[in-house]
């Protein structure tokens, strides 16, 4: 977990990398279920089209469906989910039908600075949602998307005020999850402040070996 624009998405493809187990990130299931068209992928994308959060009962049907393929079974990463109470609930749920533990909450922490920054430089491509960096991630072709060719965008979303407002708004809703895992002892930090070089290392500090 850790606020938009952490770095939250590079980290947890890392450690899907090192650690050889898939990486569930709830927006691109969203947008994967909602090109495939299904029933509950045509619900999220009448969300997603008018800019606004998809209902929890969807996100969880579709993050429990994913949940039940056979790849997870050496372990996974979520990145976007749970972002609330109701969703961390409701993956408790899933998960011990499963006969599975968490062993992790990871925290990418940043401050509102360092993310405004950052995002201000952040390029993503309106037809797969691929997301690129112009000094960290940037695509291979100036201007367009590594994945399908399209020409990348900058969110209108990602200037400073509403940048600071989605701070604002994302610690309020997770600190009761976050409090949760704290709780039991499972919540661990790594910054959200890193050069790309140095996330292997402090992954690794705070997961252990791969
Ligand atoms: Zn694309």
């Amino acid at each position: 977990m850790g606020p938009p624009g952490s770095g939250k998405g590079t980290r947890a493809k890392m450690i899907g990398r090192m650690y050889g187990i898939p990486v569930i990130a709830a927006g691109d299931m969203l947008r994967e279920a909602a090109a495939r068209g299904t029933e509950k992928g045509r619900v999220a994308r009448a969300y997603m089209n008018r800019g606004e959060l998809v209902p929890d009962d969807i996100v969880i049907a579709i993050m429990e469906e994913r949940l039940n393929k056979p790849d997870t079974e050496r372990g996974f990463v979520l990145d976007g989910f749970p972002r609330s109470v109701r969703q961390a609930m409701a993956l408790d749920r899933i998960l011990e039908k499963q006969n599975v533990t968490l062993d992790t909450l990871l925290y990418v922490t940043a401050k509102p600075e360092t993310i405004v920054g950052r995002l201000s430089l952040r390029r993503s491509c309106p037809k797969c949602g691929a997301v690129y960096h112009l000094r960290d991630m940037p695509p291979k072709r100036e201007g367009f998307c590594d994945e399908c060719g399209s020409r990348l965008i900058q969110r209108e979303d990602d200037v400073e005020e509403i940048i600071r407002h989605r701070f604002e708004v994302y610690e309020r809703q997770t600190f009761p999850i976050l409090e949760r895992y704290q709780e039991a002892g499972k919540m661990k930090e790594i910054s959200g402040n890193l050069d790309i070089d140095k996330i292997p290392a402090a992954i690794e500090e705070v997961l252990g070996k791969p």
